[in-house]
């Protein structure tokens, strides 16, 4: 067995990004021979608490684009209740009045929001960003040893990406993606189209009702109650639903995080210390809430150790590492990076909700779900919700995740009016696309009826449903903070980094982040990153100096 690790890395966040940062450390030190020790310090009990242990993460190129309205727009959207159209207020959460950190994110977004020229520039490299995003997504599973590639098969992954041999079927980089209840609707899908075009994904194209059938004949109700004839008797869709055929992928969080945990585990092995205890080289030590952060000298320019709420005893390196690097990744915690001392952006919570069905199926009818097998987005008016469904475990399981309200600095709780109202639209918006799955689940014909909170209470006690609610943490330009960290007195960290505000995209975008991110121990990284890492930063704010 070896013996202790050259290198170390101790990981702030344990969230998909933290853990894709020890992966990508971990492929770097087989690289250059070098053996790994790696720590994240996560301040839940358990992997299934965080963020995306709760969702059904969609994989896109624009995933992110979609959190924060952009200057005027969000003092408007501001105006309106969160249930309205367009609209992320929430009227129950008084202390948000007065919360400095929403008044100076709202003041930000104003401010940058005003600048034309450096609103395109962060566009181009954000929509650039997730293209080399989503080709590293599928770089990584065709390059993976054949155990992780397992993974993510049973993690549902699928990648996003021109179609291989220009096969035009579903599971093959493209996917179809529902718009409904939408005035003009095709306007909607010719400009996804034309903004995926003009990314190079070729084959978009809006799709007739008859041709989704052919694909997914699960949707054929939502086909039939959203189509009409046309002139020659043909089907054609309403004038405020359509289809998009377009590029996009999913993988399952829920299942992917464990298993891949598992997996560094097992990856980076094993070592004998200097007392002969054998001692796992990947940790993740759960309950441990990052409190403070301890310097060598009074330059502060270098981190020695950690401190844990409730516990006043620093943890630092007891043996010398030929490198020993922090990362934090603290994700839905904003403000997180300020409290411990660093340069944050202006940032705020845009929270969002998800939902869960695990529906049971008669012996009977099991036969007539098991090919259950799509992923997509499903648009509404001011709602686009992420959605997988399949047979799994001899159940139809069902997952949505969408919808945003403001919460400023505040976490929004499941009983708030948000989670409750959103979590209803989402069951009402499975039942118009999939009514025989919410038939069975509710032991009623519901196609064509409009669901209440007592049907939906039902399906908790049932325990076929899981309401949630959680946060995408974003800062004032919609841009993730990725690289160097500097302390209050801007002094630069030389051991620190950090990956975070991945927003509403930080499934699609994490590989990418953190491959940016570890660029900044670079000197001449490539041109993509360095656009990154200069939009990035950790100490930028909307103030034209300072605006890159
Ligand atoms: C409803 C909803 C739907 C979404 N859908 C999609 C989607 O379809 N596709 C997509 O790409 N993205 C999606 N996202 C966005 C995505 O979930 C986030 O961008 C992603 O979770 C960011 O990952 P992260 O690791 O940075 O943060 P998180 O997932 O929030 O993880 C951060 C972790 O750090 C821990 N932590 C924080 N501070 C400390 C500390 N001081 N000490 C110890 N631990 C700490 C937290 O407990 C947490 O577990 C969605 C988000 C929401 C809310």
């Amino acid at each position: 067995m070896k013996s202790r690790p050259q290198r170390k890395l101790s990981v702030i966040g344990g969230g998909i990004i933290g853990l894709m940062e020890v992966y990508f450390e971990f492929l770097e030190s087989k690289k250059i021979n070098e053996t790994l020790r790696a720590t994240v310090y996560e301040k839940n009990k358990t992997i299934s608490e965080t963020t995306t242990a709760h969702l059904v993460p969609s994989l896109t190129p624009d995933e992110i684009l979609s959190v924060v309205p952009r200057g005027e727009d969000l003092s408007k959207k501001l105006k309106i209740l969160f249930n309205e159209p367009g609209g992320i207020r929430v009227d129950d959460v008084p202390e948000l009045k007065n919360s400095k950190p929403a008044i100076e994110f709202i003041k930000q977004v104003q401010e940058i929001g005003s600048d034309e020229k450096s609103h395109n520039h962060r566009t181009k490299v954000l929509l650039e960003m997730g293209k080399a995003g989503m080709e590293l997504w599928k770089y990584i599973y065709d390059t993976a040893d054949s155990q992780l590639q397992k993974i993510m098969r049973e993690s549902n992954f699928n990648s996003c990406h021109e179609p291989n041999n220009n096969k035009d079927k579903l599971y093959n980089g493209y996917r179809i993606d529902l718009i409904y209840k939408v005035a003009d609707a095709k306007k909607k899908a010719e400009n996804m189209i034309s903004e995926y075009k003009q990314l190079n994904y070729s084959q978009c194209k809006i799709l007739s009702p008859n041709e989704v059938i052919d694909r997914d004949p699960f949707l054929s109700d939502f086909c039939s109650q959203n189509s009409t004839h046309g002139k020659n008797g043909e089907i054609i869709w309403k004038n405020d639903a359509i289809a998009v055929w377009r590029p996009g992928g999913c993988i399952d969080t829920q299942i992917f995080l464990p298993k891949f945990i598992a997996y560094l585990k097992e990856k980076l092995g094993q070592y004998i210390n200097e007392s002969g205890k054998v001692k796992d080289c990947f940790r993740i030590k759960f309950e441990r809430y990052v409190s403070e952060v301890t310097y060598n000298d009074s330059k502060k320019d270098k981190i020695n150790g950690l401190l844990f709420f409730g516990n006043s005893k620093i943890k630092h390196d007891k043996y010398p590492y030929s490198s020993s690097h922090y990362v934090f990744c603290p994700g839905e915690n904003v403000g997180e990076l300020n409290r411990l001392g660093f340069h944050e952006p202006a940032y705020a919570r845009f929270a969002g909700a998800s939902l869960m069905l695990n529906i049971p199926i008669p012996l009977q009818k099991l036969d007539a779900f098991k090919k259950l097998n799509h992923y997509m987005e499903v648009h509404q008016e001011g709602v686009v919700l992420a959605w997988q469904a399949r047979f799994k475990d001899n159940k139809i399981f069902i997952g949505v995740a969408g919808t945003k309200a403001f919460y400023g600095d505040k976490k929004p709780d499941i009983q708030q009016a948000f989670a409750k109202n959103r979590n209803l639209l989402q069951l009402n918006m499975i039942n118009e696309v999939l009514p025989e799955c919410i038939s069975l689940a509710l032991g009623k014909n519901t196609k064509g009826q409009s669901l209440t909170d007592s049907d939906l209470t039902c399906l908790e006690q049932k325990n076929i449903a899981i309401r949630w609610v959680g946060s995408r943490a974003a800062a004032y330009d919609g841009f993730p903070t990725v690289g160097s960290l500097y302390n209050k007195e801007h002094t630069k960290i030389k051991n620190a980094r950090t990956t975070t505000h991945l927003s509403s995209g930080g499934v699609s975008f994490s590989l990418i982040s953190v491959k940016s991110s570890r660029k900044a121990e670079e000197n001449e990284p490539d041109l993509l990153s360095t656009d990154i890492l200069k939009l990035g930063r950790s100490d930028r704010t909307s103030t034209p100096r300072s605006r890159l």
